[in-house]
């Protein structure tokens, strides 16, 4: 990127969570970043808020009839912003030539294909859509080397790993020295209920994060701390560790993002409030630092960090994960789609919290696993453990109602 032209962006979920603290980032740094493409779902409001306030090139609804919508909005208050519908649209804008970099924050499988697009052209991808590497990590990790794109990872145990590593290290290689590195979890807001009264919670409890303001799928992914082992998956390809050089470390207070242990013992880590802007703003300016606008960190005022162990039997989803990761092939695709049908069941108030788990296992056990070898493997065993994750939640509502 030279110093003197701003960097074109796409932002790939920009109503959500993370999308919106990238915008946060970006407005501050007017003549570093420039954004060309903006993308939602449905939410035709936000979206058309954020097309007056940014004026991108594109503004793309996955949803046909919001795309309509928003264009009906847009020809009264932003006429210059190209408004594009479906899915392809979402690929197109994240591979556009004018597109330096990707923030990649659909959640879920949705954000496969754009996600991978933005590698394939070969862009800084900022990615926050860790379940797009869950489920291809070795399609999407070839696809980076291959045409040189950068990857820089948002979650902020993996931006903090990044930020831990060697000089010069680069997403996908084997680290040298490295003995471990520690993810570390919040454990969300279950950590200390009392194991028998999981099965009775609300997901307006499952959504109440105690350090976090995110999305309500990877809300729940916390609560069930399945969000740690597609972070484990996600770490693995990331760093090209084995399951056995990553640990997890419960860390109530969210302060401690990471760390990497090497081999002499010197143990590095990155520290910060729980602010995603900080990640964004680490990928957004690397390898400079700009300010973030996350407030500083006063470690008095936190006064004390504490770790733990995980518990196995108050979080099955982490095992679960970190099998199907041993397993190989695409059953961390079916692991990860029955995971996104049953928390959306778990949302809608379907099924109780403690049947996530459940689930999956059983989809585990139900689906045939086979080589990742392609992008159409791969989806179409995400497909077939949708329609399998239906049909178990359709006996479990049916003997809940017996
Ligand atoms: P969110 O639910 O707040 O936002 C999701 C975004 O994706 C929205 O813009 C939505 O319109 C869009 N979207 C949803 N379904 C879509 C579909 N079918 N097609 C196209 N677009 C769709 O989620 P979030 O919390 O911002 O999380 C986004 C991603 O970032 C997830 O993969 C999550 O795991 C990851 N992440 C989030 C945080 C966080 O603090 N929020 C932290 C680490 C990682
Ligand atoms: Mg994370």
């Amino acid at each position: 990127m030279h110093d003197s032209q701003p960097a074109g962006i796409t932002i790939l979920g920009a109503t959500g969570s993370i999308g919106v603290n990238t915008l946060d980032v970006v407005s501050r740094y007017p003549d570093r970043f420039h954004v060309i493409a903006l993308t939602a779902n449905t939410d035709v409001e936000a979206m058309a808020v954020q097309c007056e306030r940014f004026q991108p090139r594109y503004a793309v609804m996955a949803d046909t009839d919001a795309a309509q919508r928003l264009a009906k909005v847009l020809r009264g208050t932003a006429p210059d912003v190209r408004v594009l519908g479906g899915k392809d649209a979402l690929v197109e804008v994240a591979g556009l030539p004018e597109v330096d970099y990707v923030m990649a924050a659909i959640v879920g499988a949705a954000g496969l294909l754009p996600s991978l697009e933005a590698a394939r052209q070969g862009k800084r991808v900022l990615l926050a859509n860790k379940e797009a590497l869950v489920m291809s990590g070795a399609l999407f990790m070839q696809a980076v080397h291959d045409n040189n794109a950068v990857l820089l990872p948002i979650d902020s145990e993996h931006n903090a790993i990044l930020q831990c590593m060697p000089e010069n290290y680069a997403a996908g290689n084997a680290p040298r020295g490295v003995r471990k590195i520690v993810l570390t979890a919040s454990g969300g807001p279950f950590r200390t209920l009392p194991v028998s009264k999981l099965a009775g919670v609300t997901p307006a409890q499952a959504c109440a994060h105690p350090n976090w303001e995110m999305g309500r799928k990877i809300s729940v992914d916390s609560a069930t701390m399945m969000n740690k082992g597609l972070e484990v998956i996600e770490a693995g390809w990331l760093f090209d560790l084995p399951l056995e050089k990553i640990k997890v470390l419960i860390h109530p207070q969210s302060i401690l993002h990471s760390m990497v242990e090497y081999d002499d013992g010197s143990v590095l880590a990155q520290l910060g409030n729980p602010d995603m802007r900080i990640p964004i703003s680490h990928a957004l300016a690397w390898p400079e630092r700009i300010d973030s606008g996350a407030d500083q960190l006063d470690l008095t005022a936190v006064a004390s960090l504490q770790f733990e162990n995980p518990d196995k039997q108050r979080f099955p989803c982490l095992e679960l994960a970190c099998h199907a990761w041993q397993k190989g092939g695409t059953a961390p695709a079916i692991l990860n789609a029955a995971n996104e049908v049953a928390v959306q069941a778990f949302l809608d108030q379907q099924i109780s919290f403690t049947s996530i788990p459940r689930i999956i296992e059983q989809v585990l056990e139900q689906c045939t696993v086979h080589d990742a070898a392609s992008l159409q493997v791969i989806l179409e065993d995400d497909a077939a453990a949708r329609r399998q994750t239906m049909d178990c939640i359709g006996s479990v509502r049916m003997q809940a109602s017996s």
